[in-house]
């Protein structure tokens, strides 16, 4: 739900590309907005262009066209996307948008009436036929600068892995399901090959992605595939599998209380796959739930979640929860601060209801005011900070891996994350005396200290 640019152009002072294409190559610049799948879309956009021979740049001034990939999640990212077009007409002049706002193009073109083109999300083809047409390739299409893993828009060190597209659920306060069509796996067979391309190329993280990650090969009846001279079903368990085979990091993300997922637990406990799981559970309250019609929202979470930790005691548990949905009682909202005293989950982050446009939720009565809103979330944050202040005060005194994101600072502390952290939404490990670590490295350190979002540690051994 991120709509923070992960790349915007800068307005001037272009820098010239790490590898530079022949002077005579088109240029490109990205802008990048909206949630990790939509950072995917435009990694797959950079790789195709990469491949035909366009040079990528980070200035508007640099570029002779801007590709903006949209986000339309709540009204808020739409704002932020019509913005970020007008930015980059403002600064360029020739524009393609791309992305989950690209579904509204009367909206767009009747903001932006100059722009070249727009698509809608995951339609690559179609905006690599509005640059070819607006910006035609290069003779040479320079194929050997492509790595063989694809252009990239996170750090080395790790990579957000996209098994599916789409969803099939009908949560009434969402319109990716409208914006990005059902449910669409990926072949197993295919999504292992990408990730052993990325372990090859120096990732040390593979972050599993999609709309709803335990659902993966239930719209294609879970097909066979053979990786490595095994044969695997594209489904949930026999991806982590495949991806426990391959010695680095596997982080699972918008995982849903199935109870299917209890067979990767084991998985956890046995350090094939990081004890963590991200599950949007975004309420507690069964009258909440069921107006929200949230998946899995039967499940016997509260006992699920007991009975995981009995199998992996590691276990951290992310999750995401919405306040003053329509007609959340006063009840609702203690119904939901118990649940979260009684699950003690280790990660969480809330938002305010918000009307998106076009989102059932609009229609149902109860609405409450901003104010009310605020003071709930205000409320269960409270709460929830002690709770993370103490789950993550467990850690302390233990010896834990912790990746390397920043090098160190002039006070010689480097930025890592531990099993316990997700890049850009958790917390990080402070690392003292880190002035020897680069990012993308592995060390053991033991933790030293925490408070409600973070660690701090020291090097025991380094890699
Ligand atoms: S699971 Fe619900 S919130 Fe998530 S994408 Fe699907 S409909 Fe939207």
């Amino acid at each position: 739900m991120s709509t923070s640019p992960s790349n915007a152009l800068r307005k001037s002072g272009a820098k010239r590309p790490r590898k530079a294409a022949p002077p005579t190559a088109p240029k490109v610049g990205l802008v990048s907005l909206g949630c990790p799948k939509a950072l995917v879309d435009s990694e797959r956009i950079m790789t195709r262009l990469r491949a035909e021979g366009y040079d990528l740049v980070d200035s508007y001034d640099g570029a002779d066209l801007v590709i903006v990939n949209t986000c339309a999640f709540l009204d808020t990212a739409r704002d932020e996307s019509l913005d970020a077009i007008g930015e980059a007409m403002a600064e360029n002049g020739k524009v393609v948008v791309t992305g989950c706002l690209g579904v509204h193009e009367n909206l767009i073109r009747e903001i932006h009436p100059g722009v070249l083109a727009v698509t809608g999300p995951h339609q690559y083809e179609t905006v690599m036929a509005a640059v070819h047409q607006a910006l035609p390739p290069a003779h040479d299409p320079y194929v050997d600068l492509l790595p063989p893993q694809g252009v990239k828009l996170t750090p080395r060190h790790y990579a957000y892995l996209k098994i599916s597209e789409g969803c099939n659920n009908k949560c009434t306060f969402c319109i990716i399901p409208s914006l990005r069509g059902p449910l669409a796996s990926r072949p197993i067979g295919d999504v292992l090959a990408e990730a052993e391309g990325l372990a090859e190329a120096g990732v040390k993280e593979l972050l599993v992605i999609s709309q709803d990650t335990s659902a993966y090969g239930i719209d294609a009846k879970f097909p066979r595939q053979s990786w490595r001279g095994r044969d695997y079903r594209t489904r949930f368990l026999d991806l982590c599998e495949g991806l426990a085979e391959l010695g680095i990091w596997t982080r699972l993300h918008y995982v849903y209380p199935y109870p299917h997922v209890d067979e990767v637990i084991p998985l956890m406990a046995a350090g094939k796959v990081l004890p963590y799981l991200d599950i949007p559970f975004q309420h507690a309250s069964p009258s909440v739930l069921k107006a929200m019609r949230r998946p899995a929202h039967q499940e016997r979470t509260l006992e699920r979640i007991k009975a995981w930790r009995g199998a992996c005691p590691d276990l951290v548990l992310r999750s995401t929860f919405i306040v003053g949905f329509p007609g959340e009682t006063e009840d609702d909202f203690d119904f939901l601060v118990d649940w979260l005293e009684e699950a003690q989950l280790d990660r969480v982050g809330c938002f305010k209801y918000e009307n998106v446009a076009g989102a059932r939720a609009q229609a149902l009565d109860g609405h409450l005011d901003e104010d009310e809103k605020q003071d709930r979330w205000e409320r269960l944050m409270e709460v929830q900070q002690e709770i993370s202040a103490r789950r993550l005060a467990r850690l302390v005194g233990r010896e834990l891996d912790v990746l390397i994101d920043e090098a160190a600072d002039k006070d010689g502390v480097a930025v890592g994350r531990c099993y316990a952290d997700a890049p850009e939404i958790d917390g990080v490990v402070r690392v003292a005396d880190g002035k020897d670590l680069r990012p993308g490295g592995m060390v053991r350190a033991r933790i030293t200290g925490s408070d409600e979002y973070d660690l701090r540690g020291e090097v025991v051994t380094a890699d």
